[in-house]
């Protein structure tokens, strides 16, 4: 029956709207980094380490040679000057004779410098007068050439990785080559989702009348692995007590959990009240930002494995993007051990925009280049496929006023 739900639908109970500035701060307050975890060096990529990594060895392990040719001793080489070839090594190879006056040892790159030769001659520039003898087709060499002398990049005991660093491929890579073949990083946080609404289909069912596809669930799922997290995605809730009830239980076990819709003021906006009810602790409902106003966040705290923070996003798709990039982005980057500040630029505007509407609005925009920022034709925070080409959220100060072609505005990138 309609009418069923009319006591509860009444605006006369109207939730006060923070600060965007002031919520940002409350959730940066609850955000903590997740203990570290030991991980092999192949998945650690991405993950902050919680350790410093130490080399077990100088490198490289033994003097060597940086090109093919000839080890020389550097005083020896003159014009056309002949010298004697007394061994070949490659590397992997151990030289067994040394390198006198009047003698040369055929090198390969890598290969362990023979004692006495100071320098390398690239093949390039000497010419063979015999089966073990070289003529030299240069003046002179300098001591030290073409010759990287034992520990010169890293020596054994030195710290290589300090504790904070992100491991990129050339952090792995370095890893490897010190010996550290499993270290200890932040645990990678992993973020369950779920979706509220009565409507929603999920992709590859036929749309009944009434009926929308969940595109919130793929796309906030792509959104926590932009940023590093797990994300594990619980489906569909319908807009029942019990079913919402359930799901969020089973999401309270996640480092975060995100639920998209039913936090505004429709009669069937269940969700703040089922997260209250299943012991999640309020911290702020509803921010004064365009779109993502009904923005619920609450922090469940676990006696056994510390907390789980709790985002009720709005279920209209863009407002949910935009509370995800300007509040969830930080808080997963700040549990998987990083700063979590996100970068703000300032960007003048390509063309003029008239923004009408007082809140403070996170507006769909695409970078040009040397022309600055332009904000794209949008219909609001229903409106996704608009923002297929949007690289970026230009941020409009409470006022709406006519914004000037020139005009510098501040701008958050879109990963
Ligand atoms: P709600 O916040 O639940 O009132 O939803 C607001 C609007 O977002 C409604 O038009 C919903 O149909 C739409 N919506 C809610 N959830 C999703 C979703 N998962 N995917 C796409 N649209 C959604
Ligand atoms: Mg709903």
């Amino acid at each position: 029956m309609w009418f069923a739900n009319a006591a509860k639908f009444s605006g006369t109970i109207v939730a006060t709207m923070i600060a965007i500035d002031d919520a940002q701060a409350m959730i940066r307050a609850e955000s903590r980094p997740n203990p570290s975890q030991a991980v092999t060096m192949n998945e650690a990529l991405g993950c902050i380490l919680a350790q410093s990594v130490v080399s077990d060895v100088d490198s490289p392990p033994h003097d060597k040679a940086l090109m093919d040719g000839y080890a020389v001793r550097a005083s020896d080489i003159a014009q056309d000057v002949e010298l004697e070839i007394i061994e070949e090594v490659v590397a992997g190879e151990v030289p067994t004779r040394p390198v006198e006056s009047g003698t040369a040892t055929r090198i390969m790159t890598g290969a362990p410098l023979p004692q006495g030769a100071d320098a390398v001659v690239m093949v390039e520039r000497t010419e063979m007068v015999a089966e073990d003898r070289v003529r030299f087709l240069l003046e002179s060499i300098d001591s030290g050439t073409a010759v990287m002398r034992r520990g010169a990049s890293v020596r054994r005991n030195q710290v290589v990785l300090q504790p904070g660093c992100e491991l990129r491929s050339i952090e792995v890579g370095a890893m490897a080559e010190v010996g550290c073949a499993a270290v200890d990083v932040i645990r990678t946080p992993e973020i369950a989702l779920v979706q509220t609404g009565d409507e929603l289909v999920e992709i590859g069912n036929p749309l009944q009348p009434g009926q929308i596809r969940n595109s919130n669930g793929p796309m906030l799922s792509a959104m926590v692995q932009q940023v590093g997290g797990r994300a594990v995605d619980l489906g569909i809730a319908r807009d029942d007590e019990a079913m919402l009830t359930a799901k969020i239980r089973q999401g309270l076990k996640s480092d975060l959990l995100l639920l998209s819709g039913g936090v505004s003021a429709g009669v069937r906006d269940l969700v703040p009240a089922v997260l209250v009810a299943a012991g999640v602790r309020q911290v702020f409902h509803k921010v004064n930002m365009r779109p993502g106003k009904p923005l619920w966040f609450g922090v469940a705290d676990r006696a056994d494995q510390g907390r789980c923070l709790v985002f009720g996003l709005p279920g209209n798709p863009v407002s949910g993007l935009a509370c995800f990039w300007v509040f969830v982005a930080p808080a997963i980057l700040i549990a998987s051990g990083r700063t979590g500040q996100m970068t703000i630029e300032t960007r003048p505007l390509a063309e003029s925009h008239r923004l009408g509407g007082a809140r403070p609005t996170y507006w769909p925009a695409v970078q040009e280049g040397e022309d600055g920022v332009r904000a794209l034709p949008w219909q609001g925070s229903a409106d996704l496929c608009s923002l297929a080409s949007a690289d970026s959220l230009i941020f409009f100060p409470e006022g709406g006023r006519e914004y000037l072609a020139g005009e510098a505005v501040a701008v958050l990138p879109l990963r």
